[in-house]
């Protein structure tokens, strides 16, 4: 099929993983959309799947106040209400207890921290860096800049890891930011956002003052959480393997009940 459309290997990206193909070409491709009509008519099982990926230029990204963060490794690491971290549930939705406050260090077993990766999310997308990389970004070891180091789980003991742990939300993003809803909490319908509908990147659009933005410190949470949270189920306050990151100059998730699905 690929050859009667003109794509090879001379002329696109192709690759053959364990008999599981990837095909990659720009957008512009004019065999792009012959290519998507001829996959929807094969019975694939599971179904192919389309991810349009934006490459940014420095200019770009120099326009860009904020950026998101994410991280594309596996998640590794139980962590949360029911592996010894603290939370002020009081300050969650009484639902659901989306936007709970962390109020204790992240409690982790240390063998779940990685031995080369510099960044790590744990299962419930709490985005870790370690003091090597955070010299580099030149960021501040400091709590009040939006950093918490971390726990071992059961001493208590402090780990040369530290967590991306904002106090600080974003207000609702624009609606134009496009992301899609499923399963919300009735309640406060602050959960259960997920990517867009047309599977491109995420840009976060907001409509915010200029003195509003000037305030902003260097780590934010999206106001949105991703993925599902519960308080209601046992399974809602353990483990809820998750890849779901989040944004801004950084990231996101202040999800501390556990997600089950990636969000924005
Ligand atoms: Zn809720």
């Amino acid at each position: 099929m690929l050859a009667d459309l003109g794509i090879t290997e001379r002329n696109c990206e192709l690759e053959d993983l364990d008999g599981v193909y990837f095909v990659r070409m720009p957008t512009t491709d004019p065999r792009l959309d012959g290519l998507i009509a001829a996959l929807n008519k094969l019975p694939f099982d599971p179904p192919w799947s389309l991810r349009i990926e934006v490459e940014y230029d420095r200019s770009d990204l120099e326009s860009c106040e904020f950026v998101a963060l994410d991280v594309n490794r596996a998640p590794k690491g139980d962590t949360g209400l029911a592996y010894g971290t603290e939370y002020d549930l009081s300050t969650g939705c009484p639902e659901c207890g989306t936007g709970a406050r962390q109020i204790s260090a992240l409690r982790i077993n240390a063998s779940a921290l990685p031995k080369k990766a510099r960044i790590m999310r744990t299962y419930n997308s709490d985005i870790l860096i370690d003091h090597e990389l955070a010299n580099d970004l030149m960021i501040e070891l400091r709590s009040d800049r939006g950093l918490r180091q971390v726990e071992d789980r059961r001493s208590h003991k402090p780990l040369p890891w530290w967590q991306i742990l904002p106090d600080t939300y974003m207000p609702p993003v624009d609606p134009s930011t496009g992301l899609r809803t499923e399963d919300q909490c009735p309640r406060c319908r602050r959960n259960g956002f997920y990517g867009r509908e047309d599977q491109r990147p995420i840009e976060y659009t907001y409509r915010m003052s200029k003195r509003d933005r000037s305030t902003l410190p260097d780590f934010v949470y999206t106001w949105e959480h991703g993925g599902f949270s519960s308080l209601k189920t046992p399974a809602g306050l353990c483990r809820q393997p998750c890849s779901g990151g989040r944004p801004y100059k950084q990231p996101c998730d202040a999800n501390p009940l556990g997600q089950e699905h990636p969000g924005p």
